[in-house]
């Protein structure tokens, strides 16, 4: 039996040839930190972690030595072995996310060792492509924002998505104003998301609520400050809109936090960032006990997305009827090399939807050449 020979932690980087923002901070690159585990036998599985790329390598290099030497199948025996290591002093947060990234590279290589797609090993696909929504429309620093952003939205909705996702967290009169003007260009052709970054007080959440609610938003994202869980509560409670959060939420303990406040309608845990594939089965789990809809946050290369679209495919909607309407996945459209030139296959929607790959563990490959023209130091 392959045992587990090496753990790698690879930062890559690209300077974009436009920064942007939201409502937190300014993007002038992108950089990630990947993960291969390697077996004595020379089989190998990718992963990636969603946080600070120098502080996941430096979790990554933490736990790497807790499984060398390990069985690349018992992926939940490895879980516990480094979270237990880990627990004292960061039950959530950014070791997290370097667990996650070694999680997700242990998932990959048991698909290949087992020669099963992931999808198979989380129980099965319930569709052969997935629903995804354009996460775009951030602020720059331009003039004529509004209107640059209305034909943002125009533009993904021609290429074929249904569903596109907007910052918010300007303020709230700018912001209602351009949620106007991105719907009245789109009309009824697509739905339409809001994400603040929780940049509001409940106050204001609510007053871009009554800002908007004639808008015809699917979801109201990250409204408040992911601590506020009281603050979710109320404002779920009064809002129109339905309300979205999750992507700063770590483990399934702090899931059970989430739920236990009936703070949101649709969670969204992000994959290489909550504790991997192990857990947010756990976390799928307790949504569905929940009734919480789940769409992942989706924020890095073409390997954490490829995560996304194995597990979204074994999830259904809940509470279960004919006709339902499938869970969406994030696709993020903002510049981003490392996200479309790093992995192969590229992914593409066609009429808003992506294929789930179908060959052993996630379906992706890696260039080294890519790698090392992205600053990977790689052998
Ligand atoms: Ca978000």
């Amino acid at each position: 039996m392959a045992k587990i020979a090496r753990v790698e932690a690879f930062v890559v980087s690209q300077a974009l040839a436009r920064s942007f923002h939201f409502s937190q901070w300014r993007y002038d690159r992108r950089t990630v930190c990947l993960v291969r585990v390697t077996t004595d036998d020379g089989r190998y599985g990718w992963g990636e972690g969603y946080g600070p790329a120098e502080v996941v390598r430096a979790g990554v290099e933490f736990f790497a030595p807790l499984i060398i030497g390990g069985d690349p199948l018992a992926t939940g025996a490895l879980w516990q072995t480094m979270q237990a290591r880990g627990q004292d002093f960061a039950r959530r947060g950014v070791l997290l996310a370097a667990l996650s990234a070694i999680d997700v590279a242990l998932w990959d290589l048991k698909g290949k060792l087992l020669g099963v797609p992931v999808h198979v090993l989380l129980g099965g696909k319930r569709r052969e492509a997935v629903s995804v929504y354009a996460t775009g429309l951030y602020f720059d620093d331009g003039p004529h924002l509004t209107e640059r952003l209305a034909a943002e939205a125009v533009g993904y909705v021609e290429a074929g998505f249904r569903a596109v996702k907007m910052k918010v967290g300007l303020g709230v009169e700018a912001d209602a104003a351009n949620v106007r003007a991105v719907r009245t260009a789109i009309g009824g052709r697509a739905k339409l998301m809001i994400d603040s970054n929780h940049a509001f007080s409940l106050r204001e959440a609510l007053e871009l609520v009554r800002g908007v609610q004639d808008c015809d938003i699917s979801w109201f994202e990250e409204p408040l400050s992911p601590d506020d869980y009281e603050g979710y509560r109320e404002l779920r409670a009064r809002s129109s809109i339905p309300i979205a959060g999750g992507e700063c939420e770590y483990g399934v303990a702090g899931f059970h936090q989430l739920f236990g406040a009936r703070a949101v309608d649709i969670v969204q845990p992000d994959i290489c960032a909550c504790g991997g594939f192990t857990e947010v089965q756990r976390i799928a789990a307790l949504a569905r006990a929940h009734f919480v809809h789940l769409t992942p946050h989706c924020w890095g290369t073409g390997i954490g997305f490829a995560v996304g679209l194995h597990f979204i495919s074994t999830v259904d909607m809940l509470p279960g009827r004919m006709n339902l309407p499938e869970p969406f996945l994030e696709m993020d459209r903002t510049e981003n090399a490392l996200r479309d030139e790093l992995t192969v296959p590229r992914f593409q929607p066609v009429d808003g939807r992506v294929n789930v790959p179908v060959v052993p563990g996630l379906g992706i490959e890696i260039d080294p050449a890519r790698l090392r023209e992205f600053g990977a130091n790689v052998s």
